[in-house]
């Protein structure tokens, strides 16, 4: 079944690269009658042409970028569908073809994990079977917020009620830069020796840092949503940019700053927090290391990572200090669209307007 899907994909793409088409209907047009050799159920050749459409869509895309961009071929067993399946009697019922169907028993813990839930989406691979689920939440009017600031280290986290938390992350640090090292050693070697330990260690490396993350989300969300508060992160576009060649930290540096994903993180709680309802706001991350969370003046480092502010005296640790104009910034955007009438007075407003206002509140 994984296989015919494979082949329909392939010719689904081989088409759409003949024809020099890529949206769903045309391809549709030019591809449905082409697959009708094929003993599936139509609703398999739909997703196949689904598929097929993003696979070119990518291609196209790369290829404005370098035009020697290899043609895309689907080779990997691997098929998503939106139809035809149900889920009933503790079990998974998916038609193979027109006629027959296979039952995929479901332990308990996914049968609890999905009561309730619409499943929208089935994804079948060799040895796996993902539920997509989804629920209608509606948005909590939040209490307050909390603003995360992410490092090196760790995350730390401000909230509205002036709590402060943070959630050390070191050990995916430690773990990523042991596998860095590992890595290196088998730089020189065949490649098939080095395919298989980065294959093994890269695996490994991958899960035990997931699972930090997880937990680190988790407990964040959780907080969150004990206090009913709102989730304000930085944008991650042009952050990145500080830590890339040529900037002053050197190499080791940028190494372990990009060592565990803050991207990864963003999207555990941005998901985690949307599921309980839980607005999720983005900031420009400018001047929220420099500038004094009080006043919004320039702070001077000073030893252990402590911040001062000359203009107003504020001695803060650095961390908490971007965390706390992550949270005024979220908390002035979110008023902002709150209160459509002062959208535009917000939109204009900078990080030292959101400083103050948090000291007023
Ligand atoms: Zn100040």
């Amino acid at each position: 079944m994984l296989e015919q899907f494979r082949q329909m994909l392939n010719d689904c793409i081989r088409i759409g690269l003949a024809e020099n088409v890529t949206s769903l209907k045309s391809l549709s047009l030019k591809a449905y009658k082409q697959l009708s050799r094929y003993d599936v159920a139509s609703y398999y050749k739909l997703c196949a042409i689904s598929a097929a459409t993003g696979i070119l869509r990518n291609y196209r895309k790369a290829k404005r970028r370098n035009p020697y961009v290899k043609e895309p071929y689907a080779r990997r067993l691997r098929l998503t569908t939106c139809y035809g399946f149900k889920v009933r009697d503790g079990g998974l019922l998916l038609p193979t073809d027109t006629k027959e169907h296979i039952w995929i028993p479901l332990i308990s813990h996914v049968q609890a994990a999905i009561a309730g839930f619409m499943v929208r989406s089935v994804t079948l691979t060799e040895d796996r079977v993902s539920l997509a689920y989804a629920k209608d939440t509606e948005e909590v009017q939040p209490q307050g917020f909390i603003g995360i600031d992410r490092n090196l280290d760790n995350v730390t986290v401000a909230m509205s009620d002036a709590l402060l938390k943070r959630f050390d992350l070191s050990e995916a640090t430690q773990t990523k830069a042991i596998y860095r090292q590992v890595r290196s050693h088998f730089k020189r070697n065949d490649v098939r020796i080095r395919r298989l330990i980065s294959g093994k260690y890269g695996r490994k490396q991958r899960e035990r840092v997931q699972q930090i993350l997880h937990h680190a989300s988790k407990l964040i969300v959780e907080e969150a949503k004990a206090k009913q508060n709102g989730i304000a992160m930085e944008k991650l576009t042009g952050i990145r940019r500080l830590y890339r060649r040529g900037n002053w930290q050197g190499r080791w540096y940028r190494g372990r700053m990009n060592s565990w994903s803050y991207a990864e993180l963003q999207r555990q709680i941005e998901y985690k927090a949307k599921w309980e309802g839980l607005p999720v706001i983005y900031v420009h991350p400018r001047g929220t290391s420099s500038k004094c969370s009080i006043c919004g003046e320039d702070m001077k480092p000073e030893e252990n990572r402590m911040l001062r502010c000359h203009s107003c005296g504020y001695a803060v640790d650095r961390d908490v200090n971007a965390a706390k104009n992550i949270l005024a910034a979220g908390t002035l955007r979110f008023g902002a669209v709150g209160l459509a009438g002062e959208a535009m007075v917000a939109a204009s407003a900078t990080l030292r307007e959101s400083a103050k206002s948090m000291r007023g509140s």
